[in-house]
């Protein structure tokens, strides 16, 4: 299997290339057409398994098409929300979608807490369309107001079986309660233990599972 076999788009082809990938990882190689296609997909992979890119390229390839290089806030609604356990995962996930979208006019930012709310409002109010946050400052920045997520089409929930165990689940639900509720889920978790696909019931349409 090579990236080029999965029809991803030049802009995202171009930026993988750079980075040296040669060929997906068997994560990838399964969940890229999956969420390309714009089904639930529950998949069961460890950190190293190269699982970031095999739901960031994806939804690269399904926000493209609002990809814009206006200057208005307006414009650049959070499109995609992904939710991870700590403020180590988001950045690690916020630095690679910035590198996968070099050639593509998509705005992305990381929230998380533990820091000064200021910097990361500025970059909310700026509008973008890719947003990863842990979930207790997001609902921080929800309260104030300088997040709207009535636009989000595509929701990860990063690592969830470590969001389960730390006590993110409320939160989660606070946030869920505000997305459109036609959009487009992915669960990744090392595990599927019953909680987790209790979780994925309560979350998710007919998603598609797979595990590495
Ligand atoms: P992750 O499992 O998402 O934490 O990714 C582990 C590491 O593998 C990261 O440093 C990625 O940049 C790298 N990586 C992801 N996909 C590929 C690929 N197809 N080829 C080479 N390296 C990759």
């Amino acid at each position: 299997m090579t990236f080029a076999e999965l029809g991803l788009s030049p802009e995202i082809q171009r930026a993988i290339d750079e980075l040296g990938y040669t060929e997906p990882t068997p994560i990838q190689a399964r969940a890229i057409p999956l969420v390309t296609s714009g089904t639930d997909l529950m998949a069961a992979a460890q950190t190293g398994t190269g699982k970031t890119a095999a739901f960031v390229l994806p939804l690269l390839e399904r926000l493209k098409k609002f990809a814009s290089a206006s200057a208005s806030p307006a414009m650049h609604p959070v499109r995609a929300l992904i939710l991870t356990p700590t403020r180590e995962l988001a950045d690690q996930v916020g630095e690679n979608a910035a590198r996968y979208t070099k050639y593509l006019p998509l705005r992305t930012t990381t929230v998380y807490g533990g820091v000064n709310m200021d910097p990361q409002t500025a970059e909310l109010r700026r509008g973008v369309e890719i947003l990863i946050a842990t979930p207790g400052r997001l609902l921080d920045h929800v309260g104030q107001k300088t997040v709207m997520l009535n636009k989000v089409d595509i929701l990860v929930l990063d690592e969830a079986d470590r969001m389960l165990d730390m006590g993110f689940i409320p939160d989660i639900r606070k946030i869920v309660a505000l997305l459109p509720k036609t959009r487009q889920t992915l669960l990744f978790s090392a595990t599927f233990s019953p909680e987790i696909k209790k979780l994925a019931a309560e979350f998710m349409r007919d998603p598609q599972t797979v595990e590495v």
